[in-house]
Order: C-alpha cells, then structure tokens, then sequence
C-alpha cells in the first residue's frame, strides 16, 4: 500500500519508536541512494560532492553493518566521490556491483544496447548542445539528458528529442524521468529494486535476521521501495513541500527531510 509523501512519520520524531522496533535483535542491512539522499542536488552532477561529516556518518556505519550505495552513476566515480573503501558499491543502477568481499561483479548488457545508447547519445548531442544550460552525460549503462540549467521556454526541446528516440526505439529503450534529468536506458527488465533484491542474496543478506534499509530520494529509488515493502524498511529522504515532490505517493515508511536528518539519522544507526 503506498502512503502520500506528506503522511509519512519522521524517522527522527515521531517515526522513531516503531522503527527501533523493527530493527531490534535484527542486523541492518543499509542501502543508500547517492546523489539527493547523502548530498543535495546541484545543477550540475559533477559538483555533488558529499560533505566530509556524511562521508564519516557513512564510514562509521559501513564499519558496522552492510552498507552499499546504489547508484545511476557509474561505479567507479561513486567509489571516487565517496572514498570509504569498506563499503558497497552498486553502479549504473546495479548493473555494475563492486564489494569489499567480493571484488567487482557486472551484470552484462547485451552489445545491442551498446550501440542503441551511442546511437542515444548522438541524437542527444545534436539537438542539446546549442541549447544553452543543456548537459549529454553519457554513462555506462545509460545516458542522461540533464536540463536544469535550461530556460523554461527550452525545456520541451530536450523532452522532444527524449521522446523522438523513444518513439523509435519503443521496444529496446525507455525512460526514468529524474530531478530535471530524462535518463534513456535500455529495456532490460532491472531497476533499483532488483539490484537491492539481488544485492541481499548475492551478499548472503537475504536471511529472517536481517532487516533490509533503503533511502533514497527520487523517482528511480520507488522501484526499492516497492521491492522492500512489508519486508524491509523505506526511508524517503526529501520535503512534501518540494514542488518537484508534491503530492506524490510513495513505498516509503518513513521520511527525512534534510541532509541534516539523514546524517543525524546515520549516526543514530552507528551507535
Ligand atoms: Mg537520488
């Protein structure tokens, strides 16, 4: 069943009695999103670096328990941006999973997609580069047409474009609509949501004694809490008063409202 945003108790508040209750005697398997959930959201993706007290939030709890960042981006720059090497690292939304344990471990991709995503990128490129503010950011498994920094009057030329590639490529491309960013990706039945599921049976975490977490803050990470629901716990980590949030309805449990929250929240889990 899913809740409206603005419904769900504070992890911190009024949300915190039942949620220690659910994770006593049990061992927390903890998933994060990164970009929105351990840092804000910035116009450009290069600039979202995580502060140095949420990476040590992070590297206290990593210490402790299982911790894997899931990620849109590649892996190896999540593994860059966050610099704590005892935690987990899924990349391209799980395609691309590395481990303290067990090294790296992809998910391959079929060679077709290769060249639909190049193909993508290119058509991308075409109609985005004039436009002033628009950003092409090719990815592994994916690739991302950001338009932030685009004037409202220019946006529905990015969405045109998304939608014309989709249109003719309806069987072997979709796309994940994000914060100001359209990411086209092939149509290979995974999400966020399996990467989690597969993630706690890959690392032996599936077990009746584990509690899976996951927080996250925009529309690919419902797929995670849709896969975690009545099982594990979902932290939404964003503001019902966000415009871009509104009046959505979420698998979440609970809500953080803040980066503030979410690292006062890390911390609380460490000790
Ligand atoms: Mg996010």
């Amino acid at each position: 069943m899913t809740a409206h945003i603005g419904d769900l108790p504070n992890a911190l508040t009024d949300g915190a009695g039942e949620l220690a209750k659910r994770l006593a005697g049990k061992k927390l398997a903890l998933f994060l999103d990164y970009d929105g959930t351990l840092t804000p959201i910035v116009d450009r993706p290069e600039d979202a670096i995580i502060s140095d007290s949420m990476r040590e939030a992070v590297r206290g709890l990593a210490g402790r328990t299982s911790v894997c960042v899931v990620s849109g981006r590649d892996r190896p720059v999540v593994q860059e941006l966050m610099g704590v090497d005892t935690l987990i690292v899924a990349g391209s939304h799980g395609f691309d999973i590395w481990s303290p344990s067990g090294g790296a471990f992809q998910k391959e991709m079929g060679g077709e997609f290769i060249g639909l995503l190049e193909d993508a990128k290119a058509r991308l490129h075409a109609v985005m580069d004039p436009i002033e503010g628009a950003l092409v950011e090719p990815k592994k498994a994916s690739v991302a047409a950001h338009y932030r920094l685009v004037a409202d009057a220019d946006k529905h030329k990015v969405k045109d474009v998304v939608d014309a590639i989709l249109a003719d490529h309806p069987n072997e491309l979709k796309v994940t609509p994000g914060k100001m960013v359209f990411e086209i990706q092939p149509k290979i039945d995974w999400d966020k949501g399996k990467a989690v599921l597969y993630l706690l049976g890959e690392l032996g975490l599936d077990g009746d004694d584990v509690m899976p977490m996951y927080m996250g803050d925009d529309h690919t990470d419902e797929h995670a809490f849709e896969a975690l629901h009545g099982r594990g716990i979902g932290v939404f980590v964003g503001h019902a008063d966000d415009p871009e949030v509104g009046g959505r309805t979420t698998y979440a449990d609970y809500i953080l409202n803040s980066m503030e929250e979410v690292e006062q929240f890390l911390n609380g889990l460490a000790r």
